[in-house]
């Protein structure tokens, strides 16, 4: 099979990881301790190219693809989840969504300054009564004299407490349609900024929109089609993010290798332990297992986006095995893991989140499920 990564995304891999080494490493524990967003740091990655990473050159972006996008995930997950999760919500999740949906004069009027770092962007579809079954969202829109009046509320959005841009889902009667709402717009306000028990420093929030007027013009795509918009942009969505619990994971291994091989109890190396052995010989395998289904679903994603079957199997198995590695570290390190000074007890907090975001593990097991029984019912295969 030929490599998914070519001498541009090495070089790019290399920069993503200086990068973060140099700006963020330092202050990974901080941005924890003290839910502190590196507002500067994020907005500069604009400057590095990195926020537009799969938008064109001519609307301010790198020309790239989601391969880029995925490594750029892999390695700030690895060195800070909140921050690749903020990334992630900016980049993917409202920007290439809007680029991919928007129109050339919405291309042209927000894509740049996402692109940039001038501002900041969320994607808002969770409610505080419609999470998993998000079509079932209360937020409406009602047609006014020359564009939509949009009530209503959104709650747990990644950036929202600093956002300038909104990728906003709304009702538009029984059927939904996706806008585009600026922070500066009469009858936007937010709200509360939660805080978490892990993915500490990615803002999370509320929004509100109150009797907030958007002209036609910043419908995202066809009215009345957002729902088509919502679904492909969660298989895009599961995709990208997943890459941040592969980083996630291979950083608590690499930590858990270190140290195994430097521990010693009863006059001998921990890593000589079977006991031990048999834990990083789990850890190992299903990190490996996650990468193969990581990469499986990007390339399906490029050659097919609508393949919802392999978002979801990657990202399902790769939020799992990446608690289940971050757990693994923690009993590794003993009774330091459980103290903040070391790393991995902040990696098991990151690491949860990744069965809840972007769709549950429950959803994602009902649509592998739901998919494995449709394919069997038309032709009498499993998919490959
Ligand atoms: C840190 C963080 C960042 C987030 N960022 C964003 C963001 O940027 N934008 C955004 O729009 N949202 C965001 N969310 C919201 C996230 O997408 C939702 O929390 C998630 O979809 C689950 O919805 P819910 O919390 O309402 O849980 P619910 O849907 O109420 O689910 C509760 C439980 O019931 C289970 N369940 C629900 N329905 C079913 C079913 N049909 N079958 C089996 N089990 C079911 C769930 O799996 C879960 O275990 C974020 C959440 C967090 C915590």
């Amino acid at each position: 099979m030929q490599s998914l990564y070519s001498d541009t995304h090495i070089e790019l891999r290399d920069s993503i990881k200086e990068y973060a080494k140099r700006n963020l490493s330092p202050i990974a524990a901080k941005i924890d301790s003290d839910d502190y967003f590196p507002e500067n740091v994020f907005r500069n990655m604009g400057k590095q190219g990195f926020l537009g990473v799969t938008i064109p050159e001519e609307y301010g972006g790198s020309g790239l693809d989601y391969t880029s996008q995925a490594i750029i995930e892999e390695e700030l997950g690895y060195i800070s989840a909140p921050f690749a999760l903020s990334y992630g919500a900016h980049s993917n999740l409202c920007l290439d969504n809007l680029f991919r949906n928007g129109s050339k004069s919405q291309k042209e009027e927000f894509v740049p300054k996402l692109c940039s770092g001038e501002w900041i962007g969320s994607l808002a579809m969770t409610e505080p009564s419609s999470g998993s079954d998000a079509l079932a969202m209360k937020t409406a829109a009602l047609p006014d004299k020359d564009g939509f009046t949009i009530n209503g509320s959104k709650t747990l959005i990644t950036n929202a407490p600093y956002a300038e841009f909104f990728f906003v889902y709304s009702r538009t009667g029984e059927a939904h349609t996706s806008f585009a709402v600026l922070s500066s717009d009469k009858g936007f306000s937010r709200g509360t900024k939660f805080s978490k028990m892990g993915m500490r420093g990615s803002p999370t929030g509320e929004v509100f929109f109150d009797n907030l007027h958007v002209p036609k013009g910043r419908i995202i795509g066809a009215e009345n089609h957002g729902k088509e918009i919502l679904m492909n942009g969660l298989n895009s969505e599961r995709v990208i993010l997943s890459f941040i619990f592969l980083g996630l994971a291979r950083r608590a291994l690499e930590l858990s290798v270190r140290y195994a091989g430097e521990r010693e109890q009863g006059g001998q190396l921990i890593d000589s332990y079977e006991l031990i052995q048999e834990k990083l010989a789990y850890m190992y395998s299903r990190y490996r297992a996650s990468r193969f289904l990581c990469e499986d679903a990007l390339r399906k994603l490029i050659d097919s986006p609508r393949d919802g079957l392999s978002a979801a199997t990657g990202i399902l198995y790769t939020a799992e095995s990446a608690e289940y590695i971050a757990r693994e570290a923690l009993q590794i390190h003993g009774g330091y893991g459980y103290i903040k000074d070391f790393e991995v007890e902040r990696l098991l907090r990151d690491a949860i989140l990744g069965q809840i975001g972007a769709g549950t593990t429950e959803i994602r097991k009902h649509i592998v499920a739901r998919e494995l029984s449709k394919s069997f019912q038309s032709n009498g295969n499993i998919p490959e």
